[in-house]
């Protein structure tokens, strides 16, 4: 089977030559483990962090090693008891065709209950995090109004979508494209929306906030965080979910520069990682699962094929290709 290597340090952008597509020999699954054909494997921005050598909250990735990532695939062989040939499994390793997975590292999942490519996304990793960070950290309550970042990609098209349907009094989003900012307002409910590219975010955000927001939950960081702390309410909440603006960066970005703001209005900022917060996924699973089977809660997922374009595929995700959950399907 063929997987991803890791060959040097991406300094800013990274590059094709930062990688190799490598032949790898499949190996049989030994005691306790499953051999997985993987069929779907997730691309997410924090694999940039990985890459680097920088002390973060996942180890980085080995050079001259496979990377690794979320995948779901079908068991091929198995030598560990609950898990057999033909079932189908959530697991961590990604970035390659055959995975050989220790059973407690695997998750099976249900083919007939949701498409598998979902619980990769909207009843996945994305999905609670969306959950735990409006409702946990952002301290989400009815009548919020809220403003999202990076709002027509996996995290943030369902973050909106649940403040709208827990009764948010107003939910606003920011996209990269208008075809995006259309999709956000034409079929995701939001009430305002607009293309950061097309001019100051903190002016867009207070022409579709004029009473401005209870809720940040940034994607973005940068320009989009000081807008947003410049809109912020009496307290208001700001969860810092990622910062993607900053990932390719050389050097420290500037903060915010009206951060003091947030002692006139006693808000609060507040990161958080998804990691934390798998107590809660049951309640997830529970309360999104029917929204997300009935349509009140819409997801897309833009899906690469094939093994050699998962590379490309990541890179799609840091320019912004994907709307909704970027997929490789093998
Ligand atoms: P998305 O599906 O949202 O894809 C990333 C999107 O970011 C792109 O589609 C692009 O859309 C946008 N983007 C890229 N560069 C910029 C930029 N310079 N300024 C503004 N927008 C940009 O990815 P995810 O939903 O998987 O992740 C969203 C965020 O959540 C990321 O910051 C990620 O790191 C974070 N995250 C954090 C977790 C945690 O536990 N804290 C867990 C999962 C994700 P556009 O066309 O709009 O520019």
């Amino acid at each position: 089977g063929r997987e991803w290597h890791l060959l040097s340090r991406p300094v800013g952008w990274p590059k094709p030559e930062d990688f190799a597509l490598v032949e790898a020999e499949v190996p049989a699954p030994g005691e306790g483990e499953v051999l997985v054909r993987n069929m779907y494997l997730s691309v997410d921005p924090y694999m940039r962090g990985r890459m680097s050598a920088a002390k973060s909250y996942v180890a980085p990735f080995e050079l001259g090693k496979v990377m690794q990532g979320g995948a779901v695939g079908e068991v091929v062989a198995s030598n560990a008891e609950g898990i057999a040939v033909g079932d189908h499994v959530l697991h961590f390793f990604g970035w390659r065709e055959y995975a050989v997975v220790a059973a407690k590292n695997a998750v099976t999942v249900d083919p007939q209950a949701a498409p598998l490519s979902a619980y990769l996304g909207v009843l996945g990793m994305t999905g609670l995090t969306a959950y735990a960070g409006l409702l946990r950290t952002a301290s989400f309550k009815e009548g919020d109004s809220v403003f999202v970042s990076g709002a027509a990609g996996a995290v943030g098209s369902q973050v909106g979508q649940l403040a709208k349907l827990k009764g948010a009094s107003r939910v606003i989003g920011s996209a990269g494209s208008d075809e995006k900012v259309r999709l956000l307002v034409e079929e995701y409910g939001f009430d305002a929306a607009f293309n950061y590219r097309n001019g100051s975010v903190s002016d867009q955000l207070r022409a579709a906030a004029p009473d401005g927001i209870d809720v940040y939950f940034d994607n973005v960081g940068g320009d989009h965080l000081e807008a947003a702390i410049g809109s912020l309410n009496h307290g208001g909440r700001i969860a810092v979910c990622g910062m993607i603006s900053v990932y390719n960066n050389t050097e420290p970005a500037p903060g915010p520069r009206n951060l003091a703001r947030l002692i006139q209005t006693r808000g609060r900022i507040e990161g958080f990682l998804v990691g934390d917060h798998y107590d809660l996924q049951p309640q997830f699973v529970r309360e999104v699962g029917p929204w997300v089977r009935s349509g009140e809660l819409k997801y897309r997922e833009t899906v690469v094929e094939g093994i050699e374009n998962n590379l490309e595929a990541f890179l799609g995700v840091l320019r912004g290709d994907n709307t909704g959950k970027m997929i490789v399907k093998l």
